[in-house]
């Protein structure tokens, strides 16, 4: 059974003076037990907003017009979209089933607590255990995300812990109350590629230990060949192609995920290499989001219906679906 099914999900954003801002439209995700899904896109593209959606994170005027957020508790399915930010069903699933950590350990992290009082307080809060059998706990988890001397780095502050050191703190803290889903919001993006490989070797081996779901928000098509099962790439609020990872990275059907690709050197055969592209031109604001495709001011392969029709989600194979005119004008091809 999924742990979390996204449905139809939309979020819009409003302006006193502005129209309406559709930062996500119609977004279907799902993410099984155990797995990681990464939500791939250039900045802007509303990933980390649709995460955020999630754990209702949002700011004030943001808004999920349609859609369900489908979140399997163990004891059935609530739907996070229908649920108040500050309700105590959602702090509690926020506190104890799905935690996240981001780019910044500092915005998890109070700067003026020790980072082992910090994760002592979590765990006597949601699991009731005594402020001492918490410290244990604390301790094995620092020991656990490989922070060396755990027991005498509680007592440090995070100041006093090096960029890489913290992010495992934070990593820590995140996992305290055993999560059942981990959202992941561009966690290596900020460390040197030394510490990003072992970040990723961190949480890899985590999710094997705590067996949780991860949802892993990153404009780097390296990493998620690193850390994902499932990726669904996003383009101003689309999801334009999803699918098991293999699969999109062997045969990539939308235009824009194919480009992505190209500008990786790591992803390219040999072969390839001298055609490594940077995609031409930039993302349009949301606000001028085209009418039909949104990848048509930048799509070399853009044709007759492209500017005026937004493509539908085709299946192209098992689990694997992009929206691209160019998938249903084949199919109608070899149907007539
Ligand atoms: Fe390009 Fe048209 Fe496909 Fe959009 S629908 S990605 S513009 S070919
Ligand atoms: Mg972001």
């Amino acid at each position: 059974n999924p742990l979390l099914t996204i449905k139809d999900m939309s979020i819009t954003f409003s302006s006193p003076d502005e129209a309406d801002i559709e930062a996500v439209r119609q977004v279907d995700l799902t993410l099984t037990p155990g797995k990681t899904l990464a939500l791939v896109g250039e900045s802007g593209c509303g990933k980390s907003v649709a995460a955020r959606a999630v754990l209702r994170l949002l700011d004030r005027n943001a808004r999920i017009p349609t859609g369900q957020i489908l979140f399997d508790t163990g004891k059935g399915a609530v739907d996070i979209a229908d649920l108040k930010s500050d309700s105590l069903a959602m702090r509690t699933i926020r506190g104890a089933e799905i935690s996240m950590i981001f780019q910044e350990p500092m915005s998890s992290l109070s700067p003026v607590h020790t980072i082992g009082n910090q994760i002592d307080e979590i765990i006597v809060l949601h699991e009731g255990l005594s402020p001492r059998q918490a410290r244990e706990r604390t301790v094995a988890l620092l020991d656990q995300v490989g922070i060396p001397g755990a027991r005498d780095r509680a007592n440090a502050y995070p100041f006093e812990l090096s960029g890489g050191l913290r992010q495992r703190a934070m990593i820590a803290m995140a996992l305290a109350c055993t999560p059942k889903l981990l959202i992941a919001d561009e966690p290596t993006t900020a460390l040197d590629v030394t510490t990003q490989a072992q970040i990723l070797d961190l949480l890899r081996q985590l999710q094997d230990d705590f067996g949780m779901a991860m949802l892993f928000i990153t404009h780097d098509l390296g990493v998620v060949a690193e850390i994902a099962d499932d990726i669904a790439v996003m383009y101003l609020g689309d999801v334009v192609e999803q699918g098991d990872v293999y699969e999109v990275f062997r045969a990539p059907k939308h235009p824009y995920t194919q480009a992505l690709m190209n500008s990786v050197p790591r992803l390219q055969r040999k072969a390839d290499r001298t055609r490594l592209s940077p995609i031409k031109g930039t993302v349009p604001s949301p606000k001028d989001r085209p009418t039909g495709c949104a990848f048509t001011s930048r799509c070399p392969h853009a044709f007759g219906p492209c500017a005026g029709t937004r493509p539908e989600r085709t299946l192209v194979s098992d689990g694997h679906v992009a929206r691209c005119h160019l998938l249903t004008q084949v199919k109608q091809e070899v149907m007539a």
